[in-house]
């Protein structure tokens, strides 16, 4: 395992097949998982750890934002990462830049409205890494459905020559979508947080016994998070994955996607629908089978509460 400060240096130490992970580190198995796929597709495995300034749109959430590199690289080197690329804002960010990458029409619904210039700065980020990097295969998670979206659509509009490889959404034993921010969670906030993926199960049986509206799939989602008193939904929402926006009915290639507040905290999760045979069957994620590395025999590791 090699630690790595810029673009030049890694570009140095990496040999034949690259894949990327690009990450803000405070590593989960939602992460790992990428890194596994990630080792078994290339000869090389570049983690990248940077927590991206241009991608927050609330300065509280980019002060807060959890940060341990130790226990990153160890993680990372267990999963099989190669070299953790971890810069620091002068060398992702040299000078003034006046250069940002922004995907159109992808980023204006789900989660464009609520984070402004959320989806700019996470497209330029990642440019910089492909051309930085030059990575042939790279790995995102499909737990951020419309980050991955936009990021293959900027892939192929900036003619990048890499592959990118959605990978699936990793849960907790008791379904909650794996978040670095989920060490925010009180366990009240926790504990009401759950009904986002109860709402979501409840949706995919409706979808899997038929349902095709998109107003009873949200609805069903809606009846979960309301029964949470303290859970705020910003949106509930079916949308076509290579248009992301919404659709009133169940396309090929569509997911139902969500944001809440639990507390102070902000989740997102979502499921995604493929035409099987004549029906659709929901892509569930992958449930751990032991609580997170995100949680400790003390409870959160490195948490507030
Ligand atoms: P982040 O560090 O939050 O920017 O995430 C880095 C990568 O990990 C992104 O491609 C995410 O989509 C992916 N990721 C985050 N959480 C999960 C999860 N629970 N399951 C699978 N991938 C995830």
């Amino acid at each position: 395992m090699r630690i790595t400060k810029t673009f030049a240096e890694t570009r140095a130490a990496v040999r034949g097949r690259v894949g990327l992970v690009p990450t803000m580190g405070f590593l989960h198995e939602g992460h790992l998982s990428l890194i596994k796929l990630a080792a078994e597709q290339s000869d090389t495995v570049v983690m990248s750890l940077y927590v991206n300034p241009l991608q927050f749109d609330r300065e509280d959430d980019l002060e807060r934002y959890p940060r341990d590199l130790e226990r990153d690289v160890e993680l990372a080197t267990a999963a099989g990462a190669d070299i953790v690329f971890a810069p620091a804002c002068d060398e992702m960010y040299p000078g003034e830049q006046l250069t940002r990458v922004n995907v159109g029409a992808l980023s204006n619904e789900l989660e464009g409205p609520n984070r402004p210039g959320h989806f700019e700065g996470v497209a330029t980020v990642v440019a910089k890494l492909f051309a930085g990097l030059q990575p042939d295969v790279s790995f995102f998670g499909r737990k951020d459905a419309q980050q991955l979206a936009i990021v293959k659509r900027m892939g192929r509009d900036l003619s990048f020559p890499g592959a990118v490889v959605g990978g699936p959404i990793v849960r907790e034993t008791d379904g909650l979508a794996l978040s670095s921010r989920n060490i925010f969670l009180s366990s009240e906030e926790r504990n009401q947080a759950l009904a986002l993926h109860r709402g979501l199960m409840e949706a995919a049986d409706l979808v899997e016994a038929g349902e095709r509206s998109g107003a009873a799939i949200t609805t069903a989602v809606f009846g979960e998070i309301d029964k949470a008193p303290d859970l705020k939904a910003e949106y509930v929402a079916l949308a076509s994955q290579e248009r992301v926006a919404p659709c009133q009915v169940l396309e090929v290639d569509s997911f139902l996607a969500l944001a809440a507040w639990s507390g102070t905290t902000r989740l997102i999760d979502n499921v995604h629908f493929d035409l099987s045979g004549d029906g659709f069957v929901a892509d569930r994620g992958i449930r751990l089978t032991t609580h997170s590395v995100l949680y400790g025999p003390d409870g959160p590791a490195g948490g507030e509460s």
